[in-house]
């Protein structure tokens, strides 16, 4: 399984919890270097995945590879070279956010560099002075940031960096994830905010019901598999006989003159079929990721 060129690799991952299977052979590969988002509903299997991959859970099947190690074999390694967010933050209470920084520095070798740690606190207006235990949800959120990023770590690990934050500082997270790419990082982020997975992340592996059913480019993933059209008509059309054409719905319709309709796949049967109909005008739009991810999950 060993390849430089490869940050994580799952191959035919499965987990039960009890009786409850979550994950059914999961496959996954990330390469170093990249930003990869990994997006799912909630309950999909992401936090599940993850856990998997830091071996903060076991495994029941398949194999796990993070930066060339199975976390099975070597947890602690890991642990030193990863930078992980958890989605659900547990902080040591009886700190301030600093204590806490320099307790999570003293694990990992104390291989932080200080001043970054201070220009990350600031950036994400965040008062290291403060103990934990009087901050925000949101603050609380930002202290993990800090912890996952202050060594610079060689692989990022992320589950939902964003939730809970207000949008200036999502996109201060966002280029604080592009920024670690520029040094060399390899970012692995899971979300269901598909603005943000798009605007950053180079993959995105969509995840289901505990399967990958796509890894793509974002944008192309736009472009092929899902558009929209409003088709004004000269006299009254009827709906069903759209509907007839494949690959399409109809999504909206005014009088039988003017309908909104999703096509998925190739435009060519629409195109044709429409030439039987007195069309004045036609225009299609490429969805967003959101709608894209609404279309597969809706299945
Ligand atoms: P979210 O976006 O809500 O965090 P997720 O994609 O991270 O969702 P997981 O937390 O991995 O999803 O959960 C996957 C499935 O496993 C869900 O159906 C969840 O209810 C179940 N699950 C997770 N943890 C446990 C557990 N400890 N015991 C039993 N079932 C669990």
């Amino acid at each position: 399984m060993a390849n430089n060129n490869v940050a994580i690799r799952t191959q035919g991952l499965v987990k039960f919890y009890g009786d409850f299977q979550a994950l059914y052979g999961v496959d996954l590969e990330v390469n170093r270097g990249e930003i990869f988002g990994f997006l799912g509903p909630n309950g999909a299997g992401k936090t599940t995945t993850i856990r998997c991959l830091l071996d903060l859970i076991h495994r029941n099947k398949g194999e796990v590879s993070v930066l060339g190690i199975d976390p099975r074999e070597d947890p602690v390694s890991i642990k030193v070279r990863v930078g992980y967010m958890p989605g659900e933050l547990h902080l040591d209470d009886s700190l301030n956010a600093e204590g806490l920084l320099h307790y999570f520095n003293a694990l990992r070798g104390k291989s932080a560099d200080w001043s970054y740690i201070s220009e990350l606190a600031q950036r994400l207006s965040l008062d290291l002075k403060r103990p934990i235990r009087n901050l925000s949800h949101g603050n609380k959120q930002k202290v993990g940031i800090v912890q996952t990023l202050m060594h610079k770590p060689e692989l990022i690990i992320m589950d939902e960096p964003t939730q809970g934050l207000d949008p200036l500082m999502q996109q201060e997270v966002l280029k604080l994830v592009k920024e670690a790419q520029a040094w060399g990082a390899t970012i692995f982020f899971s979300s269901h905010i598909m603005s943000e997975v798009e605007a950053v992340a180079e993959r995105v592996g969509i995840i289901r019901a505990g399967r990958i059913v796509e890894v793509a480019d974002p944008k192309k993933l736009g472009s092929r598999s899902l558009r929209r059209a409003r088709i004004r008509f000269q006299k009254n059309v009827d709906r069903a006989r759209i509907e007839e054409i494949k690959g399409v719905s109809v999504l909206s319709e005014s009088n039988g003159r003017e309908m909104l309709i999703q096509v998925e796949g190739e435009m060519d049967a629409l195109i044709k079929a429409l030439s039987a109909y007195p069309v004045s005008d036609f225009e299609t739009d490429r969805p967003s990721l959101e709608e894209i991810f609404l279309a597969y999950y809706e299945n």
